[in-house]
């Protein structure tokens, strides 16, 4: 699994509406995956934070940050393979 796959289940990950099996894979990829487990680790935070406050969904904006930053770092990853 890439990261680009894991991260298009990432929200139905949190909210537990996966597959079994799809479920297996994701954990699988975040045991090996640094990049995917820090963002698991801070949207669930930042989901702790906002049932806190009574809201439920994670914001897009937050969502679409978290994205972002995964794009580039695999961009910058394969750069640099590359380039080795
Ligand atoms: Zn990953």
């Amino acid at each position: 699994m890439k990261c680009t796959e894991f991260l298009r289940e990432l929200s139905d990950y949190l909210d537990g509406k996966i597959t079994e099996d799809l479920q297996a894979e994701l954990d699988e990829h975040l045991h090996w995956c640094r990049e995917c487990h820090v963002v698991v680790n801070t949207t669930k935070k930042t989901i702790e934070i906002y049932r806190d406050n009574q809201i439920y969904e994670l914001p897009t904006p937050l969502r679409n940050r978290l994205h972002e930053a995964i794009m580039t770092k695999c961009r910058h990853s394969k750069e640099t393979k590359k380039d080795i």
